[in-house]
Formats: structure tokens, sequence, C-alpha cells
């Protein structure tokens, strides 16, 4: 019987495959970045914040992932999370940022982010940006200082 091994053609496509990957999540933070009118710095801030946060339910429609929920850490406030939902058909946070002056705070570009990563695992490719209507429904500033994102209500 023949025993697989990780030999140079398997390592090849795990290299490849890794590309693939990286390369679809880049190019959706880039998208991102522009929709958004906010730094590419903005984003990455916002992808590793991703990985602070918990995913409390993935919402799956057919072989698609429509939306997730998930808690993220406040970066001020030690032990305090906010909730977060994140699809096609909308967002939420229960931080003052996003209640109070309806704008896109870093936490749902968090599990945005996030919910991206995800479908590039589970499909393959990043999400569609012209299907989440919202997104360009934003209207950040285009002056750097008020085109920033709302830190936690705390900093307001
Ligand atoms: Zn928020």
């Amino acid at each position: 019987m023949k025993t697989e091994s990780l030999g140079e053609v398997s390592e090849k496509d795990l290299i490849e495959v890794t590309r693939e990957i990286g390369r679809e999540i880049r190019e959706f933070a880039k998208k991102i970045s522009e929709i958004l009118n906010i730094r590419l710095e903005k984003v990455l801030d916002a992808l590793n914040l991703a990985r602070a946060a918990e995913i409390i339910d993935i919402k799956v429609e057919g072989d698609e992932i429509i939306g997730i929920r998930a808690r993220v850490p406040s970066e001020s406030r030690p032990g305090h999370y906010y909730y977060v939902t994140v699809g096609y058909y909308g967002y939420k946070c229960n931080c003052e940022a996003t209640m109070y002056r309806g704008r896109i705070c870093k936490h749902v570009l968090a599990v945005l982010m996030l919910w991206n990563v995800i479908n590039v695992f589970k499909t393959g490719k990043a999400l569609d940006v012209y299907r989440i209507r919202w997104l360009h429904e934003q209207h950040q500033p285009e002056k750097e200082s008020e085109g920033e994102l709302r830190e936690d209500s705390t900093s307001i």
C-alpha cells in the first residue's frame, strides 16, 4: 500500500491554496478601504481585532454564509464586549458609536472582516462587496481627522 507523504507536489499545492486564500482576503481588505474611504491601516487594525472576536452564530442559507454574529472585546474597557451582527441583510453593534451616530464602527468592520475570512475558507472566494448594500451607504468624510473610525464610546 502506498503511503501519503508531504512530498514536493503536495507542498506546492498547499502553498498555492494558502496563497489564494491570502489573496482573496487582501483584495477584500483593499476594496473595503476604498469603499469606506479609510486607510488600509484601519482595515488591518480591524482584521487584528477580528482575531480577538468570538463567533456566536454563523447564518447559512443553502451553501452560502449570509452573515455572522460575534462578540468583540472592548479595547478600552477590560472584560467588556460588544455584540455585533453583520450580514447581507445589514449590520448592528451595541456600542454607542453605532447606536447614536449611525456610522459603521470598528467592531462592525472587524466582524465584517471575520465574515469574509470564513467565507473565503468555505467558498474559496471573498464576499461580493456589491451585495453588501449597506457598505455603500456609509458616507465617510474625506478629511482624515473626521474619517477616523469611532473608538469605544468612552473616548468620545
Ligand atoms: Zn461597535
